[in-house]
Parts: structure tokens; C-alpha cells; sequence
């Protein structure tokens, strides 16, 4: 038998076999089967032993409960054991390479742990006096400077907490300003283009426009003619949402003209930032004519998403956006840093508030620390890296995939499902990429492209890991090509073989019920 690196099997019929061996206890190897907390704990065990209260009287008032609240009870070891097996079915970027295409996830150095962790950060209150906080107010007004240098914006919005709040909020300034002009009626389409990310139609639904859809060209770019026929009439366009480079992983060359033209027609031009990785340090969005940019930190700024951290998502704006800011705000005066919180005074032409406080403060120290611990220069090299190590994927895995677009690529490598056998797709690839190790790229995503697979490396990962992932996939690939049958069971080796997907996404059992003592009875 043939075994890889880790002991695995590695021929696909070897791996089929195994799919033969169940276990008494429904564990797989080191990896032990794990229930729910509820089935396993039982209301009347506890980890901690309490004297009884002597005396005290209740003071409830007669509504004290009369059944137990059903809560699982667990010694410490079970309940450690119990979530430390659930961490342990968690694929992660601490575990290995994350090939996930338009998420960016790249590696979270622990310095920036340590930073966010200092008590002058960690350990203050929103609400705490401005004069005690002094120093956090201008990390919020330093980590802002950087942003807009980066991008060659003058003013930026810190408060949204995800990409998709971001979006919101560009949109938001957008709508301000068409209210402004008093066109907010009349100015309803927003042009979005047939490859963008769901955020992005959805965003405009919400702000309450209309959308209309642009179509790709062969060359996986905005198809100009068909943009400027959706601009003739131009009186209802009230901006376009593009994402730069796009999801395809493509630089949009026309981006100048798409701008100029946009302008032109009296639109806004939002520009979603997610893939900002690929430019940092080479491109400053503010050149290109863009109005709005939402930056995720949690991307390009290495901050942890994806189960582990809240997102951030600061929005650059435009002069012509830049009043419409949402509070609060950090301005700098003679007495030092200060928050505008009033749509008032300084903030009189702000669309309102988003969120409670200020925005996700351990995401700006962490990113701010990630910044200054690579300094501008790299910034720069970080992209050219994540660009090098995407282009080296499309190189390597090129004769036997199918590139969907000629050329180079940005910072992410797209595949279509045109060399697979007839029989073989997409989420075949996924699952028996599964039993190599590694998490799937993205799949079906973007829609322009047939049965997509696109895969973004970052600049995290070294030449020996690309390979090691290459050789993987590359096996899969002619697997796929080959019309390999056992790849329809994929994956053999995870804890739980193909589940039913979209059972789990329409009908997702979301609560668990006690089984009734007639069923312990029968059991
Ligand atoms: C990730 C992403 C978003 C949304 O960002 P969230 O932080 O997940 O809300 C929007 N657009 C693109 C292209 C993305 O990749």
C-alpha cells in the first residue's frame, strides 16, 4: 500500500476500501466521535461542589421555578474534552493552507494578538471619559491616515463591522448625497456587474435601489459595450458597485473609463474592497475615480475571521462623499482627540449611526500592528507575493485544469470544470480534495464561470506548501478527468462522509428535544 506523507493511503481505490471500516464507538482514528452537550451531560451531574445556602431567604416573590432548567451537567474533564474535540473538527489557518478564493484568509501573526491584548486597549470601556482615553482615540486616528494613504481617499468611515456593513455604508453616503442633490427619487438603478459577489446586489436591494445586471466578456472583464448601452438613458443611474480586481481574480483594465463614464452619467462609483490584497502598496483606488471602498481588515489586513473574529470593515469615501461620514467620528483640535457622536455641529451632513460605539477596536489594533510590523514597503511585497503565489497555481495546475480566463491572474487562480469526465463535478473535486488534507477552494463561485473552482493561496504560504497542495489537487484533477467513479463517495477519511448539503441549508434543525421517556424505555 502506498502511503503519503502523513501514513494516509494514497491510491484512490485504497482509500475506497477504507471507506468499508465503521467502529464500534463511531471514532476515526485519534479523531473520537462527539455528541451533542445535551445528549452527553445530564441536568442533575455538576463539575463544582456548592454548600447548600443556609438561611437566606428567597427573595423571588413566589415565582421561584418549579422544573429544573434542563441544563447539561458535565465533570471539568468532559466538559474540556467536549470542546476541545469540537475545536478539533474545525479546519483552520493554523491547521493548513486555506485555498478559499475571495476571502483572503492568510495568517494572523501573533504580535498582533499581543498588541490587541495591552490593558490600555483591551481594558477600556466605550463609554469611559474622552480625556482617559486618549491614547486609543489616536490609534483609531492613526490606523484612518494609513487607510487613506493606501487607498488615496481624504476621509474614511471606521465604524462598519464586516465588508458587507461596509458596502452598506458606502451605499448609505451615496444615498445621502442623491438627497442632497434632491435626485434620491428619480436616482434608482445601480449597475452591478454579472461576476460581483452576493453582497453586492444585495447591499443595493437594501438601500433601497434597483439593479441591473452588467455581463462579463470572454475576457472575464465588464463587457463595455454592453455598460455604456446600460448608461444611454442615464437619468435613473444612480452609481455602479465593481469589485477591482473582481472575482474572477482579474485586474478590470477599462476601470478609468468605466469610472469617467459613471461620472459622467452623474452616478457614484463604490468599488468593493474585499480584494484589496492584490493591489496594496501598487494601486491607490482614489487614482482610478472610485467614491466609496469598504476595506475588509479581516482580508487584507490580516485580522482572524471565519470562526475566529468579528470582522471590520472601514469604508473610504470621496471629497464628494466624505461630509455624508457616518458618527462618531475622531477628530483632532487644540485639547487633542475627540469623537463627533452628534449628527450636528461637524456632523450635521452624517447619514446617521451604524453601529453602538466606535467599531471593532482588537480588529483596528490588530490591524494598525500589522501595518507598522510591515511597514509600507511591505505592504507592498505581501501583494506582489499573494499575486506571485496565485499566478504560480494557475502555472502548475494549467495542463491539467482549465484556466477560465487566458492570461495572468491577480491574486486568485480560476478553474472551470470543463476537463472533468462526464459524471465528474465540481463538489466531486471538493470532497476528494477533502481526503488529501486540505479544505476545498471555492466552489460555484463566481456564477459567470462553469462549475468554478477559484483558489487564493495569499502570500502566507511557501513555495514548499504551494507544491505540496499542487500535487494534491493535481491528483485529484486527473482523477476527475479520468472519470474516476470512487470520487463520487469522496470524502473516505473525514469524520463524517457527504452530508446532505442542502437538506442542512433549508431544513437545518436548529433545536434539540429531550427523547421522551418512551423512547429511553425502548432503547
Ligand atoms: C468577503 C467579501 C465581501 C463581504 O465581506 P464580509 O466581511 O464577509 O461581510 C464582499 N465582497 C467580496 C468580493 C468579498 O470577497
Amino acid at each position: 500500500m502506498t502511503m503519503n506523507t502523513q501514513g494516509r493511503p494514497t491510491t484512490p481505490a485504497e482509500a475506497h476500501a477504507m471507506s468499508d471500516i465503521t467502529t464500534v464507538s463511531g471514532s476515526r482514528g485519534l479523531q473520537q466521535r462527539e455528541d451533542l452537550i445535551f445528549e452527553t451531560g445530564c441536568p442533575n451531574k455538576t463539575g463544582v461542589d456548592l454548600p447548600k445556602p443556609k438561611g437566606t431567604k428567597s427573595r423571588l416573590g413566589g415565582v421561584t421555578r418549579k422544573r429544573s432548567t434542563d441544563l447539561p451537567g458535565l465533570t471539568e474533564p468532559e466538559a474540556v474534552r467536549h470542546y476541545v474535540r469540537l475545536s478539533q473538527k474545525n479546519y483552520a489557518i493554523d491547521l493548513g493552507l486555506f485555498p478559499l478564493g475571495s476571502c483572503t484568509m492568510k495568517h494572523n501573526p501573533r504580535l498582533n494578538e499581543k498588541v490587541a491584548r495591552m490593558p490600555g486597549f483591551s481594558d477600556i470601556h466605550p463609554l469611559q471619559p474622552q480625556a482617559t482615553v486618549q491614547g486609543a482615540l489616536e490609534m483609531i486616528d492613526q490606523l484612518a491616515t494609513w487607510l487613506k494613504t493606501l487607498t488615496g481617499m481624504p476621509a474614511v468611515a471606521m465604524s462598519p463591522k464586516a465588508g458587507a456593513h461596509g458596502e452598506f455604508c458606502g451605499m448609505m453616503a451615496i444615498r445621502r448625497a442623491l438627497m442632497a442633490r434632491g435626485e434620491i427619487e428619480t436616482r434608482t438603478r445601480v449597475l452591478v456587474p454579472a461576476s460581483a459577489h452576493g453582497t453586492n446586489p444585495a447591499t443595493a436591494v437594501q438601500c433601497g435601489f434597483k439593479v441591473d445586471e452588467i455581463k462579463a466578456n470572454k475576457r472575464g472583464r465588464v463587457d463595455m459595450e454592453d455598460f455604456r448601452a446600460k448608461l444611454e438613458d442615464s437619468s435613473d443611474i444612480a452609481g455602479i458597485m465593481l469589485t477591482n480586481p473582481n472575482t474572477c481574480g482579474l485586474f478590470e483594465t477599462d476601470i478609468r473609463e468605466i469610472a469617467d463614464l459613471i461620472h459622467d452619467a452623474g452616478g457614484y462609483f463604490y468599488c468593493d474592497g474585499a480584494n484589496f490584497n492584490a493591489i496594496v502598496g501598487r494601486v491607490r483606488p482614489g487614482d482610478l475615480g472610485v467614491d466609496a471602498m469598504h476595506i475588509n481588515l479581516h482580508k487584507t489586513f490580516s485580522t482572524p475571521h471565519g470562526g475566529g473574529g468579528p470582522g471590520s470593515g472601514p469604508t473610504v469615501l470621496s471629497e464628494a462623499l466624505a461630509d455624508y461620514a457616518p458618527v462618531p467620528f475622531v477628530v483632532k483640535d487644540e485639547d487633542g482627540f475627540r469623537l463627533i457622536e452628534e449628527v450636528d455641529g461637524k456632523g450635521e451632513d452624517a447619514f446617521g449611526r451604524l453601529a453602538a460605539f466606535h467599531g471593532q477596536m482588537g480588529m483596528f489594533v490588530r490591524a494598525l500592528t500589522y501595518m507598522l510590523s510591515h511597514g509600507a514597503d511591505g505592504l507592498k511585497q505581501a501583494a506582489e507575493d499573494a499575486v506571485l503565489n496565485a499566478n504560480y497555481i494557475q502555472a502548475r495546475l494549467k495542463s491539467v485544469m482549465t484556466p477560465a480566463f487566458e492570461g495572468h491572474c491577480m491574486h486568485e487562480a480560476l478553474f472551470s470544470d470543463a476537463f472533468t469526465a462526464e459524471g465528474i463535478e465540481t463538489l466531486d473535486i471538493a470532497k476528494a480534495l477533502i481526503d488529501e488534507g486540505y479544505h476545498p477552494m471555492t466552489m460555484y463561485f463566481p456564477l459567470v464561470v462553469h462549475g468554478a473552482m477559484l483558489i487564493e493561496p495569499t502570500e502566507t504560504e511557501s513555495k514548499a506548501e504551494l507544491d505540496r497542495f499542487c500535487d494534491a489537487l493535481e491528483s485529484v484533477a486527473r482523477r476527475a478527468a479520468q472519470g474516476d467513479e470512487s470520487m463520487k463517495g469522496a470524502p473516505y477519511l473525514a469524520p463524517m462522509r457527504r452530508l446532505d448539503e442542502t437538506q442542512a441549508a433549508r431544513k437545518p434543525v436548529l433545536r434539540w428535544t429531550p427523547p421522551s421517556p418512551e423512547q429511553i424505555a425502548a432503547e
